[in-house]
Formats: structure tokens, sequence, C-alpha cells
């Protein structure tokens, strides 16, 4: 077993490592390992060095073929920061992406890991600092809640710092609109659907199987809504409902068997939209529309508990509405 990430068999040569919790602060995406009789790919390659390492053990044991592809969904650190490890394991292995991946990874990526580990030491004090005077962030209070996930954080950047920092590796091959491979004879299409949760999101699918890799388009069972494109990824929902998917793995979180998840995620974008529209019809600013709106209406659907709750607010409700003001109304 692994020690961060349930394997789940999806089918016969098909395993999703989900990590176990896709809701806290320091997340980890899951990853897929298709095996073909002509090597194995693998879809995103964990958020750190440890992770991918534990990954990487547990594949071995799976199969003694090679990996032939690496695909990158996004260029998010908790999908991509594996890739190091996976080319020292597979120095043959090509890693896929798109071309919009490759450049946000290229503007984005080299420059936060130069800054490691200060950045994530930076973190801890400010989480240590907060703890001792019980007063958080935002000059309020730290809840009892707060308190365990700091604790948590704190442990997570410790354990990501003790490791030597991962260092960037760029996908090998772009693809402009769509890319298929056959490894084995599998058929795996690798498309971009448009702007979803980035510019450069690969969706993959496995015709024969009926199996949709979706990168964090879907992340369960909050959505992640950071700086993302509202009304694209809707398109992009739409689309997953019309595929004929009978199993979806998402971002993070469980794998899913049916598409009742996906329509009440798209029911709340439509609803954030409606909301933001408002605000901005008259005239408030992203942090008066963030202090009047409320997602209360959703929460039967979202929220099971304190967990969920802060998952909700802080990766939902108040980045849904910075994310629309500024990549749909075009304001900051
Ligand atoms: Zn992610």
């Amino acid at each position: 077993m692994s020690q961060s990430a349930d394997i789940v068999q999806i089918s016969e040569n098909i395993y999703a490592f989900i990590p176990r919790d896709p809701l806290k602060d320091y997340v980890d995406g899951n990853s897929v390992v298709i095996i073909t009789s002509e090597g194995l790919v693998v879809v995103d390659t964990r958020t750190d060095t440890k992770s991918a390492l534990e990954e990487i053990t547990e594949i071995k044991k799976l199969s003694p073929l090679p990996v032939k592809y690496v695909i990158n969904t996004h260029w998010h650190y908790d999908h991509i920061l594996g890739n190091e490890a996976f080319k020292n394991a597979w120095p043959e292995a090509t890693i896929i992406a798109h071309k919009n991946c490759l450049k946000q990874m290229e503007e984005n990526v080299p420059g936060a890991l130069d800054l490691e580990p200060g950045a994530s030491i930076n973190l801890i004090n400010q989480y240590k600092a907060e703890l001792e005077s019980g007063i958080g962030a935002d000059s309020l209070p730290l809840s009892e809640y707060d308190r365990i996930r700091h604790r948590q954080t704190i442990k997570d950047l410790e354990d990501f710092i003790s490791h030597p920092i991962p260092k960037y590796i760029k996908p090998d091959l772009v693809f402009d609109s769509a890319i298929t491979v056959y490894p084995g004879g599998l058929e795996i299409h690798i498309s971009r659907w448009g702007n979803g949760h980035t510019i450069g999101d690969a969706m993959v699918w496995i015709p024969s199987m009926k199996i949709l890799i979706t990168g964090d388009n879907v992340v369960a069972p909050v959505p992640y809504s950071l700086g993302n494109y509202v009304s694209g990824q809707i398109d992009v929902l739409e689309r997953i409902k019309m595929i004929d998917a009978e199993t979806i793995i998402p971002g993070h979180g469980p794998v899913l068997y049916d598409k009742n998840y996906i329509s009440n995620v798209i029911e709340l974008f439509r609803a954030a939209e409606l909301k933001v529209n408002d605000c901005n019809s008259k005239n408030m600013t992203v942090e008066e529309c963030i202090k009047s709106v409320n997602f209360d209406e959703f929460k039967n659907k979202f929220v099971t508990g304190d967990e969920s709750a802060w998952a909700f607010k802080n990766y939902f409700t108040v980045p849904v509405i910075r994310a629309i003001y500024r990549n749909e109304l075009n304001k900051k």
C-alpha cells in the first residue's frame, strides 16, 4: 500500500493513485497508470518527489515494463513536480502536454522552485506565529479547525523541504488541439477542450474503455476555482456530460462512476456567474462582491463538515468570484 495515496483499480490494466485528502492546504494530485503490452502511460506525476517515488515503487510492482509516456494535464505543481522522479526512473519516457501548459510552466515553475526552500520556510514561520498569537492572516481569531489545518500544513511543508527540492522538468512533446497515442494498440486521445481550469488543460480519453481523465476540470468533493475560466469550464463540463464516459477520474478526489456530481458543479458555476454579473451590474468591486454573495443554497451538496466547509470557502466561493471578475469581466 502506498503511504500517501489509495490505489484504485479501474480496469484490468488501469490504476488510479488517489491521494487521501483532497481538501487540505498542501494538495497532491491524482495520478493514473495505464499498462499496455508496449509500456506504461502515466497521467500526472504528483506534487513532490516523495509522493512520486512512492508511486514509482508501486508501479514497478504492477508491471516490469517501462513508462513510455507521461501526460501532464496542466502546469500546477501538484500535478507536475514528480516529473523529475519519473524521468529519472524512466529516462526514455516522453512527457506530453498542451503547448499552453508548457508556456505556463516556463513562466511559473522554475521561478517558484528557485524560491525554495525559503518560501516554504516563510510559510511555516507564518503559520507558527499565527498558532502562537491565535490570530489568522485575516486578523480574525483562528478556529479550532484552522489550528488543525495549520498544524497539518506545517508538517507537510517541513516534510517537503526535508527532501531535495524537485527540479523543473518540462514536457518533451506538446500538442496544439489534440494528439492520439497507441501504445500496445490502445487508443489514448489527448486533447484540449478550451479554456477551463487553465488555458492549457489536457483531457485524456480512452474510448475503448469509456474512461475519461479530466485533470482539475473536475475536482471532488469541492471544485477548485483558483484562477479558472468559469464559462469555459462550464463548456468543458457540459462536454463531459455528452461524452460516453462510464468512469471519470478527476484531478483530485474519488473516482466518479456517474455524472451527478458534474451536474451539481455546472449548476454551482452557473449560479456563480449570475451572482457575479449581478454584482457587476451594481458596479460593485470584487471585494464588495465577495462580502455580499453567498452560496448557502449549495452547501447541502458540497459541505459535509469543517474540512469541506473550509475548502468550499477557500477553493470555491471566494476564488470563483475573483476568477470571474478577472477572466470574464477583465477587472481586478
Ligand atoms: Zn490540482
